[in-house]
C-alpha cells in the first residue's frame, strides 16, 4: 500500500502546483486569498467571500494535478513529491528535468534555489540543493559507485534567445546543432564537483553572476530562464543529466501596455519559449516522434530532455494566492493543465 511519504513511481510527466502564502504587503492591503487546496491534487480558484467588482475572471473553477501544495508546504515536501523521484533517472542513463513556472513573485526561485541569494544561511534549502544531496547520496551507494560516474555542474541563463554562462562571467555562448540533431552549447563550463558544498558554491557563483552588472537586476532576472544542470559522465561519455529550470515570469503574455520596442521583443521571446516548452512536454507525454524543439532556444538547448525512453519531466507551477493576481494565476493553471 502507498502512503503519503512514499511518492508513486514517476510517470514521464508530473505536474504539480504550489501556492505561496500571502506576503506581508498583501496582508497589509487585506488582499483576499482566492485559492483553496482541498486535497488529492485538486485546486479551487474561487470567488471571494466579500464582494469585489473585479471578478470577471472568476467563476469557481476546479483543477486537478498530480499534486497541489498549499501555503504550508515546505520546500522539502514539494521536492519529495516532484523532483526527488526523478533523481534515479539520471543514474539509469536518462534525462530528468524540473521546471518552475509562474508569474514573477509567485515563488519559483524560492522553490528552486531556496534562499540562495546569499541573504541568510539558515533558511530552507531549495530543489537545487536537495537534488544535489540526493545525487551524492546515490553516488556513494555501492551499485552506482561501481560504475564510476563523475558529477559535473553547469549553470546558464537564456535571455532573449541568447545563452549566457553563469559560471563564466556571463560569456555569451553559441548553440550548434550537428547533422544528427545533437545540440551543443559551445564552450559551456562544465565544472567537476565532488560534494554538495561544491554544488552550492557553484549555485552561489551563478546566482551572483545572474543578478550582477545590471541596473534593474531583479527585473531582468525575471525575464530570463536559468538552467542548473547536474551531469553524470562515465569515462567522459554523457550518462545522465538533471536540468533544473527557473523559468522567466509568465506574466508578460498578458501585458499589452508596453510601447517600448525592447520590452515587446523580450515579451515575444518569452511567450515563444513558454509556448514551445508546452508543446515539447506534450510531445514527450504522447511519445510523439515530432518534438518541436527548434521553436525556441530554451527547448533547443533542452532537446535531450524531450526524447528517449528514459526521459522524465516535472513541472511545478507556482501561484500567488491573491485576488489581484487571479488573472495570472488562471493563466498559470491553464498552462499547467495543458502540459499534464
Ligand atoms: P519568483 O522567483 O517566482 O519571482 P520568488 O521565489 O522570488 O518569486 O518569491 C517572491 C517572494 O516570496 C520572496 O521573497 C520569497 O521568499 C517569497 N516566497 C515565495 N514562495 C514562498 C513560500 N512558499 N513560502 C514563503 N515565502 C515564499
Ligand atoms: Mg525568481
Amino acid at each position: 500500500p502507498m502512503s503519503l511519504s512514499d511518492p508513486v513511481k514517476p510517470h514521464r510527466i508530473c505536474v504539480c502546483v504550489r501556492k505561496r502564502p500571502l506576503n506581508k504587503k498583501e496582508l497589509a492591503k487585506k488582499e483576499i486569498d482566492v485559492v483553496t487546496i482541498p486535497g488529492n491534487g485538486a485546486l479551487l480558484l474561487h470567488e471571494p467571500k466579500q464582494k469585489v467588482d473585479l471578478t470577471k475572471y472568476l467563476e469557481n473553477q476546479t483543477f486537478h494535478f498530480d499534486y497541489s501544495f498549499d501555503e504550508d508546504a515546505t520546500n522539502d515536501l514539494v521536492y519529495r513529491f516532484s523532483a526527488k523521484p526523478l533523481v534515479k533517472t539520471i543514474f539509469e542513463g536518462g534525462m530528468a528535468t524540473c521546471f518552475a513556472y509562474g508569474q514573477t513573485g509567485s515563488g519559483k526561485t524560492h522553490t528552486m534555489g531556496g534562499d540562495f541569494s546569499g541573504k541568510s544561511q539558515n533558511s530552507s534549502k531549495g530543489i537545487y540543493a536537495l537534488a544535489a544531496q540526493d545525487v551524492f547520496t546515490l553516488l556513494r551507494q555501492k551499485r552506482y559507485a561501481d560504475i564510476d560516474l563523475c558529477p559535473y555542474v553547469t549553470f546558464f541563463e537564456i535571455y532573449n534567445g541568447k545563452v549566457f554562462d553563469l559560471l563564466n562571467k556571463k560569456a555569451k555562448l553559441r548553440v550548434l546543432e550537428d547533422e544528427k540533431q545533437q545540440v551543443n552549447v559551445v564552450g559551456l563550463q562544465e565544472v567537476p564537483v565532488s560534494s554538495v558544498d561544491d554544488v552550492i558554491k557553484m549555485m552561489e557563483v551563478g546566482s551572483a553572476c545572474r543578478t550582477s552588472g545590471q541596473t534593474f537586476a531583479n527585473a531582468s532576472s525575471s525575464r530570463s530562464h536559468a538552467v542548473l544542470q547536474v551531469i553524470l559522465r562515465r569515462r567522459n561519455f554523457l550518462h545522465g543529466k538533471f536540468s533544473l529550470v527557473d523559468l522567466a515570469g509568465n506574466e508578460r503574455g498578458t501585458d499589452v501596455s508596453s510601447n517600448d520596442r525592447h520590452t515587446i521583443v523580450e515579451t515575444a521571446e518569452i511567450n515563444r519559449s513558454l509556448l514551445a516548452l508546452k508543446e515539447c512536454i506534450r510531445s514527450l507525454g504522447q511519445n510523439s516522434e515530432h518534438i518541436p524543439f527548434r521553436m525556441s532556444k530554451l527547448t533547443q538547448v533542452l532537446r535531450d530532455s524531450f526524447i528517449g525512453e528514459n526521459s522524465r519531466t516535472c513541472m511545478i507551477a507556482m501561484i500567488s494566492p491573491g485576488m489581484n493576481s487571479c488573472e495570472y494565476t488562471l493563466n498559470t493553471l491553464r498552462y499547467a493543465n495543458r502540459v499534464k
